[in-house]
């Protein structure tokens, strides 16, 4: 089959790859209907991460289940599934606790490269949940949203203990910023501050339900978003970037009390003890468990209340996958879907 491969930085090309087959009685295999490039993909991409030989790329995915192992109960051939980056139980004690992607079973599903057209999904009675019937074809992209950077933003503003009343700040606006933005609106915010500097992203952020654009950054976006918020900062801030600028603009406009979600994965990132001591705010973030949400995620999406496809703003077929990851790396698209 056709996938994904990094061989270097730079340098992302479709290979022949082996089909993958069942190998635990709890996989499933899953013919894929469309997979995209993920922000923390760049960071491999740019050589921020070391790239050890040819690694196959990919962990946002939603297909029609193939094939499943003789273990597997719930999954069946022939549904529509979507899943999430880390496969898990869904029924151990940090599952059940929502935190299924620090599961005691987890196993990375970035590994196994979805930028492919075929991929193995384990302990598939947890990780993937089925839509009704197989979607039609403008719901697809709002799917595979769930399948990350909506779950993850979804829980970005879980984090930060968005809810009505609320002023919310979003410090990044990659597709996870934006769809934090559109969860923020979801859960009842009252007001939702969205930091971008680029045109198309703050529409797209109005258009999720942001109230106001901040373009300002560093000290300067700290004291816009005070002057907004009569001195005291948001009471809800969600960082989606993992910088060292980032989460401290995130913590610095963090009222005291309030709480900051931050899901932008860390590098390089040291948090000082004393402003930290003194900031009285609560932080809570990691790799999200987009599963915990996914049913409700796949619920809003197939009812069309959200519509978070539209991060998709360029849409490529899988042999130009180097484009899509250019495209990102340049920030000429917000997010690439990749069509097998
Ligand atoms: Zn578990």
């Amino acid at each position: 089959m056709k996938g994904a491969v990094l061989y270097a930085p730079g340098d992302v090309r479709v290979t022949e790859r082996d089909e993958p087959k069942v190998i635990e009685p709890t996989d499933a295999i899953i013919k894929m209907s469309a997979t995209c490039v993920c922000g923390s993909d760049l960071w491999p991409y740019r050589g921020i991460e070391p790239v050890e030989g040819p690694v196959p790329m990919g962990h946002e995915y939603v297909g029609i289940v193939e094939e499943v192992g003789s273990e597997v109960r719930t999954v069946k051939p022939g549904q529509f599934v979507v899943g999430s980056f880390f496969a898990s139980d869904n029924t151990c004690e940090i599952c059940r606790a929502g935190y299924q992607s620090s599961c005691v079973h987890r196993q990375p599903v970035g590994a196994l490269g979805a930028q492919a057209e075929h991929l193995r999904v384990p302990l598939a009675d947890g990780t993937l949940v089925a839509t009704p019937e197989p979607p039609p074809a403008d719901l697809v992209p709002g799917l595979l949203a769930a399948s990350d950077v909506l779950g993850t933003g979804w829980f970005a503003a879980v984090a930060a203990e968005v809810g009505p009343g609320k002023t919310v700040a979003v410090v990044g606006d990659g597709a996870v910023g934006l769809l934090a933005v559109l969860a923020a609106k979801q859960l009842g915010a009252e007001r939702v501050i969205a930091m971008s500097r680029h045109e198309p992203r703050q529409k797209l952020a109005l258009e999720f339900g942001a109230t106001d654009i901040v373009t300002e950054r560093g000290n300067d976006g700290v004291a816009r978003i005070k002057d907004l918020t009569n001195g005291l900062g948001a009471h809800s801030v969600i960082e989606a970037v993992g910088t060292q600028e980032s989460m401290m603009q995130a913590l610095r406009v963090t009222r005291p009390g309030g709480h900051m979600g931050y899901v932008g994965v860390a590098h390089g990132v040291e948090l000082p003890g004393r402003e930290l001591f003194f900031s009285h705010a609560h932080l809570h973030g990691g790799p999200a468990p987009v599963r915990r949400f996914l049913p409700e995620l796949v619920d809003l999406i197939w009812s069309r209340q959200i519509e978070p496809g539209k991060v998709f703003d360029l849409s490529l077929p899988l042999d130009q996958v180097a484009e899509g990851y250019r495209a990102m790396d340049e920030r000429r698209a917000i997010k690439v879907l990749l069509w097998p």
